[in-house]
C-alpha cells in the first residue's frame, strides 16, 4: 500500500484527535475543521507530489492569521502546535498501522514537517517584521504629530505674548520718562526698573520662541556677512565679564588656527548660539569654576570648543538637550535667573543654538562623562562651523569682492 492510501485509511482518527487536541469547544472545533482537512490534503499532497511547496497556503494562511494581541504580546509562535500535530501523528500511525507501515508512513511525512517548520519560522518571521514596521511608523506618526503641536503652540504663545508684552514696554517706558533721568532713588523710578528687567527676560524668552519656531519651520534667514570667530569671542567676552565675576568663575579664551580667519556666516547668529553656550556653562558650574572657549582648525572647517567645570550631563542625555524642552533637571528647581547656578531657563537655547549652527551647515554636540553635582566632571560642546570663503547669495558676494581678495583680521 502506498503512502498516500495509508494517510486516507488514518484520515479521520486524525481529524478526530487533532481536533480534540487543538480546538477545545465544540463550536471552535467546527471552524476549525475546514482547515485542518485543508491542512492534511497538503500533507497527502506534499507525500504524494514529493513537493513539500503544497503546504505553503495553509501555513501562509496560519501564520498571517495571527492576531494583532498575539503579535504585541510576542506570544508562543506557531511552532508549539506543528509540534503537537507531528506527536499526534506519529501516535496514530503507531497505533493505527502495522509497524512497518508505521515506518513508511513517517518516513514519507518526516521531511514534509522538516519543511513546514522552515516555512513558519519564515513566514513568522515576516508577519512580525511587518507588525514591527507598522508599530513603528504609528509611534513616528504620533511622535510628529506630537512635535508639530509643540512647534504650533510655541509659534502661538509667542506672537500672543509679544502684543502685551510691546504694550507694558511701552508704558513702561512712557512712565520712566515722566521722572528726570538721573533720577535712580526714588520709589517709583526702582519698581519701573524691576519691571523692565522682568520685561527684558521676558523679551529674551519671546524671542527664543520665535527663533525655534522658524527654525522648526525652516523660516529662518541668514544675513551672511564676513566674520572673525576670535572678533565674536572678545565680544562676548566683554559682555559675560560682569556676571563672570559676580559668579567667580574664570573664563579663558584661546587664540586657536583658524580663529582670526575671515568666513562668511552671520554673525549675530553665531554671536547668538555661543553665547548660549557660554551662558549654559555659566549656569551649570558652580561659582569658582573655569570656561575655556578653545578650537582648531580642520580641512574645511572650524573647530570651537566650550568646556566648564560643571556638574556635566549624563551621557543618555546627550541628543535630548537639543530637544525642545529638553531640560533633565528637575522642573520644579527652576528659577529665572538666566545666569545663575542650575538657574534653569525653558528648555530652548541649545535647539536654537543647534538650529543656528545647522543652518550654516554645520553640526554641534557634547562630550561630558555624566552628571554629578559632587565631582563636577564638566562638559564639553564641539561646534564645527564650514570655513565659507564667500556668501551663498552672489549678489552678496559682489559688495564683498575687496575683502575676499584680500582677507583682513
Ligand atoms: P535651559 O534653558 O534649561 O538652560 P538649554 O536648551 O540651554 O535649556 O539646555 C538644556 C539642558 O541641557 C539644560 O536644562 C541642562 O540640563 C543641560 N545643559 C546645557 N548646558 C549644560 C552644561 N554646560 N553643563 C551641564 N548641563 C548643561
Amino acid at each position: 500500500m502506498n503512502v498516500a492510501a495509508l494517510l486516507a485509511q488514518i484520515r479521520s482518527t486524525w481529524m478526530s484527535h487533532i481536533s480534540h487536541q487543538l480546538a477545545r469547544g465544540a463550536g471552535v472545533r467546527e471552524s476549525f475543521l475546514p482547515q485542518l482537512n485543508q491542512f492534511y490534503d497538503a500533507l497527502v499532497q506534499s507525500v504524494e507530489s514529493g513537493d513539500p511547496a503544497w503546504m505553503d497556503p495553509i501555513l501562509k494562511d496560519w501564520a498571517q492569521a495571527r492576531t494583532q494581541t498575539e503579535l504585541s504580546v510576542h506570544e508562543a509562535s506557531l511552532y508549539p502546535i506543528l509540534s503537537q500535530i507531528l506527536q499526534t501523528t506519529y501516535f496514530i500511525l503507531r497505533e493505527s498501522l502495522a509497524a512497518d507501515q508505521a515506518l513508511e508512513a513517517l518516513g514519507a511525512l518526516l521531511p514534509v514537517f522538516a519543511y513546514a517548520y522552515e516555512q513558519v519560522a519564515r513566514q513568522e518571521m515576516q508577519v512580525r517584521v511587518a507588525h514591527v514596521q507598522r508599530e513603528l511608523e504609528f509611534a513616528q506618526t504620533a511622535l510628529e504629530r506630537l512635535d508639530k503641536s509643540k512647534s504650533d503652540f510655541i509659534s502661538v504663545a509667542a506672537h500672543e505674548l509679544k502684543t502685551p508684552l510691546t504694550l507694558i514696554e511701552g508704558y513702561a517706558t512712557m512712565l520712566r520718562d515722566l521722572f528726570p533721568k538721573d533720577d535712580h532713588q526714588s520709589q517709583a523710578v526702582v519698581l519701573l526698573k524691576g519691571v523692565d528687567n522682568g520685561t527684558r527676560r521676558l523679551r529674551e524668552i519671546v524671542d527664543d520662541m520665535i527663533d525655534v519656531s522658524m527654525i522648526d519651520n525652516n523660516l529662518l534667514k541668514l544675513n551672511f556677512q564676513p566674520l572673525w570667530i576670535n572678533r565674536l569671542l572678545r565680544t562676548l567676552e566683554e559682555e559675560m565679564r560682569g556676571i563672570l565675576s559676580q559668579r567667580k568663575l574664570t573664563l579663558t579664551i584661546k587664540e586657536f588656527p583658524g580663529s582670526d580667519e575671515m568666513t562668511f556666516g552671520d554673525p549675530e547668529r553665531i554671536f547668538q548660539a555661543l553665547r548660549n553656550l557660554l551662558t549654559n556653562a555659566i549656569k551649570y558650574t558652580p561659582d569658582g569654576g573655569s570656561i575655556t572657549v578653545d578650537g582648531r582648525k580642520l580641512p574645511g572647517f572650524i573647530e570651537i570648543t566650550v568646556s566648564d567645570t560643571g556638574i556635566g550631563i549624563d551621557p543618555e542625555n546627550h541628543t535630548r538637550i537639543f530637544e525642545k524642552f529638553g531640560q533633565i533637571g528637575n522642573v520644579s528647581l527652576h528659577s529665572s535667573g538666566k545666569t545663575k547656578f542650575k538657574g534653569g531657563g525653558p528648555g530652548l537655547g541649545l535647539p536654537i543654538t543647534k538650529g543656528l549652527i545647522e543652518a550654516h551647515g554645520g553640526t554641534i554636540w557634547v562630550e561630558s562623562e555624566a552628571h554629578d553635582e559632587e565631582r563636577c566632571p564638566g562638559s564639553t560642546f564641539h561646534v564645527m562651523l564650514p570655513i565659507r570663503k564667500s556668501p551663498p547669495d552672489e549678489e552678496i558676494a559682489k559688495i564683498f569682492t575687496p575683502l575676499t581678495n584680500g582677507h583682513q583680521t
